[in-house]
């Protein structure tokens, strides 16, 4: 009755009706709360700066800690002091104040009672969605510099109650998808063992994991931060907790006195279900809070890129193919790695481009056409002038992408030199899309000659290095839209999503393997981030809609030596691609079947949330079944659907309660095939 007398008088001004903070001022205690979660955090009387409990508001499903085993969201060492649980704190100053496009944030300024360091927490609620985002900075407070030694970007300990667990990783694209290829790693949390993400630019994981228990409750938690981390989750029965941890795996930031350390930010939030519905909690807030704005609605788009030459590319051929390209209606044309005199020398190679690389540029533009360019910027060729003149700027650990030699973005006069290429490179040949390639874009680095520090070069390479160089062009040249690729998909992380407007998935693999990694990155991130790209040059249904079903569909084939019924049915297909593309990038992804292999059916379905329509995609992968029922997912079980496949015939009027139970009917037309089935409320 108290805390209740207490709660209504002291209200603290809110930012908007759907989300705000209530001070409680008796307990210290802050009350995030939006329609659809409320998020505590104390200051304790001792002096803890604790996160006490998350629940979603209608359903019984709260997450919280233990008196005895707090969760503490500061976790920092460094050479002077070690940051935990055990810290006394006093609060210094709170304010709220909103976001852009809705939600509010939460400023918290709190100070050790051995006045080393002030720390200036943000505590973000974003609209309606169930997550919560926080990050931290550390401010020196002592006369001289301390270095941050031990870093956990999401420290969380909660109540094991709802114990077993199960929990749910993601690979990224490993060794040019030897290793791994976006697989669901699903497991259960057994006692004491962890279950962990190595997640950042060339690590293993995406960074995302979710636990679930047995009761639908479920928690997921996605970390800001291109360079290496290792995010895991060890339940421990003994002090009845289970414990989330995402250290970053080497930093060694110094900071002087009076400064700031910016820890990367992370978000959690909680869900009721299974993995699809951890998936669209995740990726709807992520599209609303964190990922690139993009309003084009004619995104995702239909590209060219000029790998299927390899780097033996020439004007003449070029033109050919954007000529082709346009009549097709593909809307960005690529110039892949080649271009240029050698990597590092970001200059066209005149013996490629005799008129110019600034020539083909403006011909692909007088097509209608954007212009993309390839650009390994973090890497360069031994005989690049700029290693001529400055031999120091390499990474001490070097990566050889394509026998390039690793620059490192963490050393300050590296990176300001390829900023300064970058806006030149966009400006002197008229650049409209980047896709930026590489070995590891956050390099592994130990020359103490760098400004980074000994140490430092995972953290600083991300932060200072990465993140800071493509603010800065974008700052620059806001026009210009990003594409992340690491020869494939192996920097997935959501610093990425912030900065670029999507992200290759499987490279150059051929259509199956492009299916399984939709198939899989589609649980962590929107499915524009999941551009693919179409080596293909023999085209049937069957392959042009492996690579339909996401974010941009990049032809990666010479187009000059299509057949016509292959450069017919690639027209007909693009059209179909961009019916459906505004409703992919914004529908609610459910996985219908396990990831596509080889004697299988799957598929794959996109929910308009908003009106109920559905759009399936259905492969027969030389499956021995010639028909299939699908059972579909989030339909409304009252309501008809009509039924229609996009290669014509008649629809059928089904209930959603049959099309969920029973499945959706498939009928093959060969044994590899792929069926485009809408699903529209009658
Ligand atoms: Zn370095």
């Amino acid at each position: 009755m108290l805390r209740l007398f207490s709660l209504l008088l002291l209200l603290a001004p809110f930012s908007s009706p759907a989300s705000r903070s209530i001070y409680l001022r008796d307990s210290q205690t802050w009350v995030l709360t939006n329609q659809n979660v409320s998020a505590h955090f104390q200051l304790t009387e001792q002096g803890n700066f604790q996160f006490q409990r998350i629940g979603l508001a209608h359903r019984d499903t709260l997450w919280r800690t233990r008196p005895e085993s707090p969760s503490c969201p500061i976790r920092i060492v460094t050479t002077q002091a070690n940051y935990g649980c055990w810290t006394r704190y006093r609060l210094i100053s709170h304010s709220t104040r909103p976001l852009t496009g809705g939600g509010h944030r939460q400023q918290i300024t709190l100070e050790d009672l051995d006045a080393t360091a002030r720390f200036h927490i943000s505590l973000e609620l974003y609209r309606d969605h169930p997550v919560l985002r926080q990050s931290i900075q550390l401010e020196n407070l002592l006369p001289s510099a301390v270095t941050v030694t031990d870093a956990d970007l999401l420290p969380l300990t909660l109540d094991d109650t709802g114990a077993p667990f199960t929990t749910l990783r993601l690979n990224q694209w490993v060794h040019g998808g030897h290793s791994a290829n976006f697989d669901l790693l699903e497991s259960a949390l057994q006692p004491g063992v962890e279950s962990g993400a190595y997640a950042g630019a060339a690590g293993e994981h995406c960074a995302w994991i979710v636990l679930r228990d047995e009761r639908q409750r479920g928690l997921f938690a996605g970390w800001e931060f291109n360079g290496r981390a290792f995010g895991k989750l060890i339940h421990e029965p003994g002090r009845g907790v289970v414990d989330l941890q995402v250290p970053v795996l080497g930093v060694g930031a110094r900071i002087a006195s009076g400064t700031r350390f910016t820890l990367p930010a992370a978000f959690f939030g909680v869900f009721h279900g299974d993995w699809d519905e951890a998936s669209w909690q995740t990726v709807s807030y992520v599209e609303s809070a964190i990922a690139k704005r993009l309003s084009d609605p004619n995104f995702p788009y239909v590209m060219w890129d000029s790998w299927g030459y390899g780097q033996t590319i020439h004007e003449s051929t070029l033109r050919r193919n954007a000529e082709i390209a346009s009549s097709l209606g593909i809307e960005v044309f690529t110039v892949d790695l080649g271009w240029a005199r050698r990597i590092g020398d970001w200059r066209h190679d005149p013996a490629k481009f005799p008129s110019g690389l600034k020539a083909l540029s403006d011909y692909v533009h007088s097509l209608g056409m954007k212009f993309g360019l390839h650009l390994a910027f973090a890497e360069a060729d031994a005989l690049a002038p700029v290693l001529i003149a400055n031999p120091d700027w390499r990474a001490t650990f070097n990566e050889k992408y394509y026998g390039a030699d690793s620059l490192c973005l963490g050393h300050r006069p590296v990176r300001e030199w390829v900023t300064s290429e970058i806006i030149r490179v966009i400006d002197e040949y008229g650049v409209d899309w980047i896709l930026q390639d590489g070995e590891n874009m956050v390099k592994r680095c130990d020359n103490p000659a760098h400004t980074h520090g000994p140490g430092n070069a995972n953290y600083a390479g991300a932060v200072r290095g990465l993140d800071l160089l493509i603010d800065t062009v974008q700052r620059e040249r806001p026009h210009v839209l990003w594409e992340n690729c690491e020869n494939g998909g192996a920097m997935m992380t959501y610093a990425m999503t912030r900065r670029y407007v999507t992200s290759i998935a499987a490279d150059n693999a051929g259509y199956l393997p492009a299916r399984r990694s939709v198939h899989g990155i589609t649980y962590s991130f929107p499915a524009r981030y999941s551009a693919r790209y179409m080596p293909e040059e023999n085209l049937s249904p069957a392959i042009t809609r492996s690579y339909m079903f996401g974010g941009p569909w990049i032809f990666m084939n010479r187009l000059s030596t299509l057949s016509a019924a292959s450069l017919a049915l690639a027209r007909t297909e693009i059209e179909l691609f961009k019916r459906l593309r505004a409703h992919i990038r914004h529908g609610r992804v459910f996985h219908l079947t396990p990831p596509p292999s080889e004697g299988a059916i799957d598929a794959i379905q996109s929910l308009n949330p908003a009106t109920g329509a559905a759009v399936v995609f259905v492969h027969r992968q030389n499956s021995p079944a010639a028909t299939a029922r699908i059972p579909a997912k989030g339909l409304d079980p009252e309501r008809f659907y009509l039924v229609r496949s996009e290669d014509g015939g008649a629809p059928v009027r089904l209930s959603g309660a049959e099309l969920m139970d029973q499945g959706i009917p498939a009928q093959f037309r060969s044994t590899l095939d792929a069926l485009i089935l809408r699903l529209d409320p009658d």
